[in-house]
């Protein structure tokens, strides 16, 4: 049970006057709650580096129970800068990071999500004009990576290669995509028609890499960038079972 890690800290908050309770995303536990006891105040311990964003090493034991874990002691790795000052960014990460916090993540897809959020606020941290609906794509990204992923290369029915066509049709119930041939033979139901842009801008999210987002061009096409949000949302909504509620995502 006893271990040392590096993790993010996804989480922190205060149970007693100088105690923490830590959530943190680790490449190969997935996210644990450990409790840092003089965690505000033990410079000698923690160095300071308890905050969220925070990347940390840390020394993680059982309590004496063997009921809950115990941060031992923890030292900064890396800490972004720019997040803390500029809160559209920090606005853009704790959102993404809140919908993270709504799934379990286990073990096996641990490293991937852990590697997704590092490359997402490294793009927040370093990059001057962080792609538009950066929020959206992360949800996407994310979801597909914890084995949501709908199938974005071939019709849902009839399971044609949709780069023979040039429009598209997400229906948002079934979390997939068809061609028009099948638009015309089946009931549908509700749909958010896509463009060539909008599929392969969600191909391109959906394999990762969020550094590959900002080369996808929404800045000058309006419509398609709404085609890419209302697919997104849908698909978070009714194939994932998540929305918004103010301040938190909530299972639906
Ligand atoms: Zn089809």
């Amino acid at each position: 049970m006893d271990f040392s890690d590096q993790a993010l800290i996804f989480k922190l908050g205060k149970f007693k006057e100088a105690d923490l309770w830590v959530r943190l995303l680790s490449p190969d536990r997935g996210v644990y709650t450990a409790f840092a006891f003089g965690g505000s105040r033990s410079i000698r311990r923690f160095c300071g580096c308890l905050d969220v964003l925070n990347i940390v090493s840390a020394r993680v034991e059982a309590s004496r129970t063997k009921e809950y874990m115990v941060l031992r002691e923890a030292s900064l790795i890396s800490c972004p800068s720019r997040l803390r000052t500029d809160l559209g960014r920090l606005g853009i990460a704790v959102n993404c990071l809140k919908f993270m916090e709504a799934f379990d993540i286990p073990p096996d897809s641990a490293a991937v999500s852990y590697q997704l959020v590092n490359q997402l606020l490294a793009l927040l941290e370093e990059d001057d004009s962080p792609p538009p609906l950066l929020p959206n794509l992360f949800r996407f990204c994310f979801a597909s990576l914890q084995g949501f992923a709908p199938q974005i290369n071939t019709c849902r029915i009839c399971k044609a290669d949709l780069s023979n066509f040039s429009d598209y049709y997400f229906q948002t119930l079934e979390g997939g995509i068809i061609c028009p041939e099948c638009l015309r033979k089946s009931r549908p139901g509700p749909y958010v028609r896509l463009c060539k842009d909008a599929l392969t801008a969600l191909q391109i999210v959906q394999q990762g890499r969020p550094h590959a987002w900002k080369h996808i061009d929404f800045g000058f096409n309006r419509e398609m960038r709404a085609q890419c949000a209302d697919a997104i949302d849908g698909f978070i909504h009714y194939h994932v079972g998540l929305a918004w509620q103010g301040n938190y995502f909530k299972r639906i």
